[in-house]
């Protein structure tokens, strides 16, 4: 989508630090931090919220979340903990409207969140 801020980023149109890439997916640093591991993992493909992801984008999701816990162990917070996070559509969050899954490490968190 060519409005689309992440899908810009997965072209490479907008710079990013992106740290970790495979085929259907691209993770990179989050612009506003709320931890010392801030992590957006995103579909190559434009999918606006969790809400449109169907069927045919099973394997994805469990790219996505495989992603997460590969970055975890490599970043050494997966013993520790560490947060996963989708927010879905503008009452939970969502600014950003290209699916996106968050990943938080390097400080604890507390339950329920804030
Ligand atoms: P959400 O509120 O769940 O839609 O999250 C959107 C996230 O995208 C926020 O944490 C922003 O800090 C982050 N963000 C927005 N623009 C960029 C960008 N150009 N590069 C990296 N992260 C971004
Ligand atoms: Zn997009």
């Amino acid at each position: 989508m060519s409005d689309c801020i992440f899908c810009k980023i997965v072209s490479g149109e907008i710079p990013s630090d992106i740290v970790y890439e495979s085929d259907s997916v691209v993770a990179f640093n989050d612009l506003n931090p709320q931890a010392p591991f801030h992590i957006l993992i995103v579909p190559k493909k434009h999918i606006p919220t969790l809400n449109d992801m169907t069927e045919e984008d099973r394997e994805l999701i469990g790219g996505i979340l495989l992603t997460a816990s590969h970055l975890a162990k490599e970043n050494g917070f997966s013993e520790v903990g560490y947060r996963t996070l989708f927010n879905c559509n503008r009452g939970a969050g969502q600014t950003v409207f290209h699916v996106h899954l968050h990943l938080l490490g390097g400080r604890p968190f507390t339950w329920p969140p804030g």
